[in-house]
């Protein structure tokens, strides 16, 4: 069965879903098309007010989704905990900002009239999205959806279908209304099937090349507008005059949090070789502190990867780095568990001909680069084919942003860890995708911005 909740911990099947049939794909496009027509014209007061409903609701049953959640991709609980309470966040925010940020703007038109642009709703948005974050990947779509008057049908990850059920049916139950979110376990074929289909104006993915590019293509075809939110290899510049302590305690949590499988995950870290040692010693000891356990024992730091596959995967990818010369400073062994977990791992000594050096890495497993000036440093940030985030530390902040200025992704955290807030745009360039999710430039992704002029 292809949608399969497993407990990455137990390697228990916890259970299992069928495939959803055409019949229940045509349903669902047809109820979201028919709520379409009456939910744009609906005073956008009242779908604030079910959205803050939808906020309360996940509140409420925040230690459910927070469980559910770990149990099935598993990560740890005090993570799912803090996803669950940041898609609240992000449903009160665009509750509270999208009427703003949709009224008309006016632009002045000097004798020519009174130019207007308005924001309009277009109809059905396919939403396709990942295990890794498996409430806030879709809150970033749904909540400025919501707002905008569209509305949604979701293809959610197959290892992850108990949290997608489970989140669509916290939002009905919240009280919004049938068909603004339905969930579907469908196959590639019926997404493909529902991208094409007239009903649907849009769709929003978030997930790796692969996927991303299968996804547009199709949509593509169909001439749909898509957002796509794909793969990062994020630098994380560390310059000689840094503040080491604080560089030292967010490197690790940089690159563990969320077991290492997050797209903005800092996973170069590329330090001046005046600290480089220094770095490296620190970062070793930051990693063996990790306790591996179970995901839902408050003291475990250190969860198992969401699926046996992606284990291997990960384990297949340091093998052949270290075939191609990489050092493992520290890690790569096993760990005596029976779940799925990969130790923190330490590779130096990449060549750019390393597959390490160009391939993504989803799991907690850090390559480190000595450089020796700053130019080289942001050399070697740009030379990825992805453009997702990217960290710098710099002794003052302003020199920071200068740095970040040159670095080649859609977001730069300096002297900070990486974090995700709904009124922060989230996006990326290069193979990391194209549009923004999130902020005001997310809640116009898929409206109108239509044009009108008054004589
Ligand atoms: P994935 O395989 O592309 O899966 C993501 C979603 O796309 C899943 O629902 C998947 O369904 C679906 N999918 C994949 N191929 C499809 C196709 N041909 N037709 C229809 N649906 C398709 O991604 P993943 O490897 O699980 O996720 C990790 C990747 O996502 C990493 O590269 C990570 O960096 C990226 N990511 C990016 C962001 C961001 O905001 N930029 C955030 C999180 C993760 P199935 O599960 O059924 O295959």
């Amino acid at each position: 069965m292809a949608y399969q909740t497993i407990n990455p911990y137990t390697n228990e099947v916890v259970k299992e879903y069928p495939e959803a049939t055409d019949q229940q794909l045509e349903d669902a496009l047809q109820k979201s098309h028919e709520l379409y027509h009456t939910f744009k014209k609906q005073d956008i007061k009242e779908r604030a007010k079910l959205l803050h409903q939808v906020a309360d609701k996940i509140r409420e049953r925040s230690d459910e989704l927070a469980r559910t959640c770990t149990t099935e991709m598993g990560k740890l609980l005090t993570e799912s905990k803090g996803e669950v309470e940041l898609c609240a966040i992000i449903a009160d925010w665009f509750a509270d900002h999208a009427e703003e940020m949709l009224a008309p703007k006016e632009i002045e038109t000097g004798a020519n009239g009174i130019a207007e642009v308005h924001y309009q709703a277009t109809g059905v948005i396919m939403m396709v999205e990942p295990w890794n974050f498996p409430y806030y990947q879709m809150m970033r779509v749904f909540a400025p959806n919501f707002m905008a008057g569209n509305t949604m049908v979701l293809k959610h990850a197959s290892n992850t279908p108990s949290s997608a059920q489970l989140m669509a049916d916290v939002i009905l139950e919240a009280g919004a209304p049938e068909g603004s979110l339905t969930n579907l376990f469908l196959n590639y074929d019926q997404v493909s099937k529902a991208i094409a289909d007239p009903r649907v104006q849009g769709v929003a993915l978030t997930g790796s090349e692969r996927g991303g590019s299968t996804v547009a293509k199709v949509a593509g075809e169909n001439l749909k507008k898509t957002t796509l939110e794909l793969g990062g290899m994020d630098p994380f510049i560390v310059l000689d005059d840094a503040n080491m302590e604080d560089v030292v305690d967010i490197a690790w949590r940089s690159r563990l949090y969320n077991n290492g499988q997050e797209c903005t995950s800092s996973k170069r870290f590329i330090v001046m070789e005046d600290v480089y040692d220094e770095f490296v010693e620190q970062l070793k000891h930051n990693f063996s502190k990790v306790k591996p356990g179970d995901p839902l024992d408050p003291d475990t730091t250190l969860a198992p990867m969401n699926t046996k596959k992606a284990k291997e995967k990960l384990q297949d990818q340091v093998n052949e780095a270290i075939e191609a010369g990489a050092k493992v400073v520290y890690g790569n062994e096993p760990v005596d568990l029976p779940g799925q977990f990969f130790m923190p791992t330490i590779l130096t000594n990449i060549d750019r001909d390393n597959p390490a050096h160009t391939t993504e890495m989803f799991g907690p497993v850090a390559v480190v680069y000595k450089v020796k000036t700053e130019e080289e440093a942001i050399e070697l940030a740009n030379d990825s084919s992805y453009g997702l985030g990217g960290i710098v530390f710099a002794s003052d902040s302003e020199h920071g942003a200068e740095v970040a200025a040159k670095i080649e992704t859609g977001m730069v955290f300096v002297n900070n860890i990486r974090y995700s807030l709904p009124e922060l745009p989230f996006g990326g360039v290069k193979r990391s995708g194209f549009g923004r999710e999130m902020s005001s430039i997310g809640q116009k992704a898929f409206v109108n911005e239509k044009l009108i002029v008054k004589a």
